[in-house]
């Protein structure tokens, strides 16, 4: 069974039967901003709700999956829907997109159902694409939905997110995405392992088992472990970087400040990650007080690393090992920045 047909999952389900119950009565909003963490399926979730929409024999809260329109949703085309995607070597969803977008959505529907507009990554359209799509929302045409989704709400303008009904998905628990791991990995891997480097996000916990991302996690942050000890230099750091790829390495570095903040700001206990995440969380807690000015330093190298990333992706000529000097050096300082035991 693809992962399509699999939508709702188990995390989804709630928002799913409200979402499928307003469309059953007529009470679907025009546009729907979707929220919540990176690789919990939330763009496959519109797809999935986009496949209900056409169905033309729903059963109760499912499209019924064999219907012309769910075959044509199934193959990813069907006529009346349109997904907005990055376009390949750029960083921005683009106002061209935009406009061919609404052009699509004010033609009729090929079914005489409805339209559905997906955008996933949302916070990704550069200004000109926003303001394009401002005009959409404000004049929304008849039986046509806008589904938006984003790990970074407050990325998108605040016109926007006004205009748009908001909703956000959970992040599933420990045991749920193990359970849904377990299924979907092959049987020498271990689900809780990836759990953990995932942070219990199941959709970017299978996308590490499918590009050996978990062992290249783990080396990665045995490395910055040293690093932040002083036990490896910045040089030794950046080659590994460049051997794994320097956008991969990056996520890794958002995604350990996340933790970092996260952890540190609320005490919890660390028993959810994984043994090169907590060693390094146990670095940068040396006692029960945290100091303020670290947390800041914190959020100030996430911002950086967002950054960065924005420019490894950008068709501008990065330069990927200037780059990563330059993150791993400022690393480097903000560990040795700790107060010592
Ligand atoms: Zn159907």
């Amino acid at each position: 069974m693809s992962l399509l047909q699999q939508i709702p999952f188990l995390w989804q389900k709630e928002l799913w039967d409200k979402l499928t119950s307003e469309f059953r009565v007529g009470k679907l909003a025009h546009a729907y901003l979707i929220s919540g963490a990176q690789g919990i399926g939330k763009e496959l979730f519109t797809y999935g709700l986009a496949k209900f929409i056409m169905c033309s024999a729903p059963e109760k809260l499912s499209a019924c999956g064999s219907c012309t329109n769910c075959k044509y949703s199934g193959e990813g085309g069907h006529p009346d829907t349109i997904a907005l995607t990055i376009e390949e070597g750029s960083r921005d969803i683009k106002i061209e997109q935009v406009r061919s977008m609404s052009g699509f959505l004010e033609k009729t529907s090929h079914t005489g159902r409805a339209k559905v507009a997906i955008i996933a990554n949302a916070h990704r359209m550069n200004t000109g694409a926003a303001n394009a799509l401002l005009k959409t929302l404000e004049e929304p045409t008849e039986n046509t939905y806008l589904l938006l989704s984003t790990h970074l709400p407050g990325s998108l303008p605040a016109t926007i997110r006004s205009r748009c009904h908001k909703v956000s998905m959970q992040t599933p628990d420990q045991k749920t995405a193990i359970d849904w791991l377990s299924l979907h990995i092959p049987d020498q891997e271990d689900p809780l392992a990836l759990a953990r480097s995932a942070q219990n996000r199941p959709l970017y916990g299978l996308e590490l088992s499918h590009t050996d991302g978990l062992e290249n996690q783990q080396q990665f942050l045995n490395k910055l472990v040293q690093l932040s000890a002083g036990k490896t230099s910045i040089q030794a750091t950046v080659a590994l970087s460049k051997k794994i790829g320097e956008q991969i390495v990056v996520r890794y570095l958002i995604q350990i400040s996340i933790i970092l903040v996260k952890y540190l700001l609320t005490n919890q206990q660390s028993s959810e990650l994984e043994p090169g995440q907590q060693e390094l969380l146990s670095m940068f807690q040396p006692g029960k007080a945290v100091s303020i000015s670290l947390l800041l330093s914190l959020m100030g190298y996430y911002d950086q690393a967002q950054e960065s990333h924005r420019q490894l992706l950008s068709n501008t000529n990065p330069n990927p090992q200037l780059i990563m000097e330059s993150l791993l050096w400022r690393w480097s300082q903000l560990s040795r920045s700790i107060p010592t035991r």
